[in-house]
């Protein structure tokens, strides 16, 4: 773990910087408080600081007070202030700055060690934490067998990138894909080629996105993929590649393999913003119903898809 000392004395950032050095932690050292705070500021910055409370330029305790005015959207610091003045009310004010400790000078070695091994605590009990958040956040927002975002991720990003249109005044690309005949691949190959088939859709439909474009599993076998800043000839284009990527190479899954195609249905956002999710959500979907009854493994844009085919019924579900 890296450690930042904080001292103008030159005697004592060698003393704890050999300290440290020798209970392995990393060492960065800092003479005043204004070049601390530069180094707190860049990414990756040491999360363990031994903060002196007098300094040239700017008081520890002051500089402490504005590590905790980032609040919690920065990594937590643990700050260990080291001072020569003894006192109650000395601990409470560096408590009250934001101090998680408090230590006074000279002190013996071993003390330091036990602080520093409980600062080293705190912090990876927070690491933890943290990562344990973003797992949450994670399973929350993404499909766990393709690690697509889920539905109700992929239709978020629908919404911001329709709220960004109606401003930017550009066209939104919808493409509602869904797999062809997938029942009997199922029946014949297996339950578990069928998810391994998933999987490999999810790789080839992203592979084939920029990285601004969404893609998400809508459903069953069902994929919602969202193209920001496309028009029609441009959406059109993409949703054939986006087809012809899945269908172009057989899914191979425990020697077994198939041929395995999607039909599209492909809309366009008209940037009104009057319940614009939904009707670009049933265009695709007509669509979608559309490239099916025109024979799958095909892409149908609505509402071409509708004046081919008048009399198309709301999709099954
Ligand atoms: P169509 O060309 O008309 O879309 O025919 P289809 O057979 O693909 O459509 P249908 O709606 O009859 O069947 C969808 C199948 O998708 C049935 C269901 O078991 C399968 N499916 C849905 N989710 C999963 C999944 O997570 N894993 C697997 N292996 N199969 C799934
Ligand atoms: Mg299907
Ligand atoms: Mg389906």
């Amino acid at each position: 773990m890296q450690a930042l000392v904080v001292d103008d004395s030159a005697v004592y950032r060698k003393l704890i910087g050999d300290h440290l050095r020798s209970w392995d932690f990393g060492v960065t050292l800092a003479e005043t408080g204004s070049e601390a705070w530069q180094i707190l500021e860049q990414k990756d910055a040491p999360k363990l600081v031994l903060l002196d409370w007098v300094l040239p330029d700017l008081e520890g305790i002051d500089l402490c007070r504005r590590i905790r005015k980032g609040g919690s959207s920065r990594p937590y610091v643990y700050v260990i202030l080291l001072t020569s003045n003894e006192g109650r009310q000395n601990m409470l004010d560096a408590m009250q700055a934001g101090a998680d400790d408090f230590l006074v000078k000279p002190f013996d070695e071993l003390e330091l060690k036990a602080r520093l091994l409980v600062g080293k605590r705190i912090l990876d009990l927070q690491d933890e934490l943290v990562s344990a958040r973003e797992s949450m956040r994670h399973a929350a927002t993404h499909d766990s067998l393709t690690g697509l975002l889920n539905r109700g991720e992929i239709i978020n990003m629908l919404l911001r990138e329709l709220e960004r249109a109606r401003r930017e005044r550009k066209p939104v690309g919808v493409v509602l894909g869904d797999i062809d005949h997938f029942k009997s691949v199922n029946d014949t190959l297996g339950h578990l080629f069928g998810d391994e088939a998933l999987r490999e859709i999810g790789r080839r439909l992203r592979a084939q996105l920029r990285v601004y474009d969404g893609v998400g599993r809508y459903g069953g076998e069902e994929f919602l993929m969202v193209l920001p800043n496309c028009d029609l000839p441009h959406a059109l284009a993409r949703a054939n590649a986006l087809r012809e990527i899945v269908g172009s190479t057989p899914m191979v899954c425990s020697g077994e393999e198939r041929l395995i195609t999607m039909s599209m249905g492909v809309a366009i956002s008209a940037c009104t913003g009057k319940n614009e999710l939904e009707t670009l959500l049933n265009q695709a979907d007509a669509g979608l119903y559309a490239a099916k009854d025109n024979g799958r493994n095909r892409i149908e844009h609505f509402p071409s898809a509708a004046k081919k085919a008048p009399s198309a019924r709301a999709r099954k579900s």
